[in-house]
């Protein structure tokens, strides 16, 4: 069995994040949605909504799963048997901040491959921070999330 971990902080889950589920998919035969907790980190939505997000949003997906870890993310994957985690690149910020995340957890996982994809063109300019942004001015959000996400 494929499982990849696919872990991110989801504040808020954006169509960007599903798009890249929703093609890990053809890849892997099971999706973990693992939402890091960080205590010194300020989040627009708390645990528990992002949670429910992500569950709403793949309540009808039988290959994906939601959960949450504190440890690194290598330990969390090998505490569930995982091999594979899934990340998502939109341009060179994102390529040179998951290449020091990849090489690092090589080295302390070597056994663990972080696979990228390279996100949808029409969704490369979607991040959870924009989303933030705009809903706390008040902007239109639906365009950038799932239905499922509400302020
Ligand atoms: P983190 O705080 O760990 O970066 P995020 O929830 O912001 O968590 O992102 C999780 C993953 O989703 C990252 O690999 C990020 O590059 C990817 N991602 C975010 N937005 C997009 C998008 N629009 N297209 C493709 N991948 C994306």
């Amino acid at each position: 069995m494929k499982t990849a971990v696919f872990p991110g902080s989801f504040d808020p889950i954006t169509l960007g994040h599903c798009d890249i589920i929703e093609r890990g998919l053809s890849i892997f035969d099971e999706i973990v949605l693992a939402i890091g907790i960080n205590a010194s980190k300020k989040y627009m939505f708390s645990l528990d909504e992002r949670k429910e997000f992500l569950e709403k949003t793949f309540k009808n997906y039988p290959n994906v799963r939601v959960s949450t870890y504190e440890q690194l993310t290598v330990s969390y994957c090998k505490s569930i048997d995982a091999k594979y985690i899934l990340r998502g690149l939109r341009n060179t910020s994102d390529f040179n901040y998951e290449q020091a995340i990849a090489q690092t957890n090589k080295i302390m996982e070597g056994h663990i491959e972080s696979v990228f994809l390279m996100t949808a063109p029409e969704l490369s300019h979607i991040s959870s921070s924009i989303v933030r942004d705009v809903m706390q001015h008040n902007g239109k959000y639906e365009h950038l999330v799932p239905h499922t996400v509400r302020k």
